[in-house]
């Protein structure tokens, strides 16, 4: 009897361990991405795969990830909130959903500008935003930087998207940084001034403008030039071939850039695991895939970029630390009011 008993306490102890080992408290890392699936998904199946923690993802809309996070406060599932655009990641940290993490893996890769500097953000992958101008209509070399487009000359042949949107807003926090409120106003008044149509529409529909004969310069970030040029739609493509991209500001401080980043979230509760994701995706052989498929640079240095991109050509980029612009990013939004950029 009491053989008995012994022997099926030791079943149940087995039970419980093969039940755990099976997954019960498997090592599992939470992702709000505001990405789409198939720009991240295999590379979080690759990391899967080595390192034998499960990854869970959601994806959605910047804005609304970043209010879901807000609102599920302590309670959130999320370990790590994936967005685009410096500007957003810093609004992230201000609403207290992200907290500061010490890696130095994420510090060796990620070079000083593109993370914040107490560790709350790191940039995954660098875009920039150049200018793009119709072929036909426009010899680059009467382009030099973006100052210059609030030049009288180019009255009625800029197109260019909304004031609400971060990437613009990101910019003229750029030219804050380096020209101050009174200079970056004066611009920025001359170059809305300079608009052919009410802005409207994404980086996209920019470029169509611009192939279409609305506006003669754009500025647009060249991903969504490497995603039309490789487009099924053959409008999309042909729209493509009819611009190319300047890069500004060569001869001074480089051409205005910005990352994709991602941060460890405040109610983490699988911090190692997503400390450990983090530091996979700035691996060499992630940086490169990820990068290729999103048509965007590698933030890691020493990494090519795609033959696309290569035959784009290289360029200078702006050394700006990329926490400036967050913390410029109220202010760039008055300047545009004022400038009635709309
Ligand atoms: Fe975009």
């Amino acid at each position: 009897m009491l053989y008995a008993h012994v022997n099926c306490l030791k079943y149940l102890i087995c039970l419980v361990c093969c039940l755990s080992a099976s997954g019960l408290n498997a090592a599992e890392v939470n992702v709000y991405s505001a990405r789409k699936e198939d720009l991240i998904k295999p590379l979080l199946q690759q990391f899967e795969a080595d390192s034998g923690i499960n990854v869970n993802l959601v994806t959605g809309k910047a804005d609304a990830l970043l209010q879901r996070l807000i609102s599920e406060g302590k309670n959130s599932p999320a370990d790590i909130f994936i967005t685009v655009d410096a500007g957003r990641l810093h609004r992230a940290k201000e609403a207290d959903v992200l907290q500061a993490v010490h890696s130095p893996t994420l510090e060796k890769a990620v070079p000083e500008q593109y993370r914040d500097p107490k560790g709350y953000w790191f940039g995954l992958s660098v875009r920039a935003r150049p200018i793009v101008y119709a072929v036909k209509r426009v010899d680059p070399e009467r382009l030099s930087s973006y100052e210059s487009l609030a030049d009288p000359r180019w009255k009625q042949k800029v197109c260019i998207r909304s004031s609400d949107n971060i990437y613009n807003q990101s910019l003229v926090a750029a030219l804050l940084a380096h020209h101050g409120t009174e200079k970056t106003t004066e611009w920025a008044t001359g170059f809305a001034d300079n608009f052919a149509r009410p802005p409207q529409g994404g980086d996209r529909d920019q470029i169509k403008a611009v192939a279409a004969g609305q506006c003669d310069i754009a500025v647009v970030n060249t991903y969504y030039l490497g995603q039309m040029l490789t487009s099924k739609d053959e409008k999309e493509q042909q729209a493509a071939w009819q611009v190319k991209i300047f890069w500004p500001n060569q001869d001074d401080r480089g051409t205005h850039v910005n990352i994709s980043g991602a941060g460890i979230t405040t109610a983490s509760k699988n911090k190692d695991e997503a400390i450990a994701l983090l530091e996979y995706l700035v691996s060499d052989s992630a940086q490169q895939w990820y990068a290729e498929t999103n048509y965007e640079y590698p933030v890691a240095p020493g990494i090519p970029p795609s033959d696309l991109l290569k035959e784009w050509g290289e360029f200078k980029a702006d050394t700006l630390s990329l926490s400036r612009l967050g913390e410029l990013n109220a202010q760039a939004v008055m300047v545009m009011d004022h400038a009635k950029w709309k």
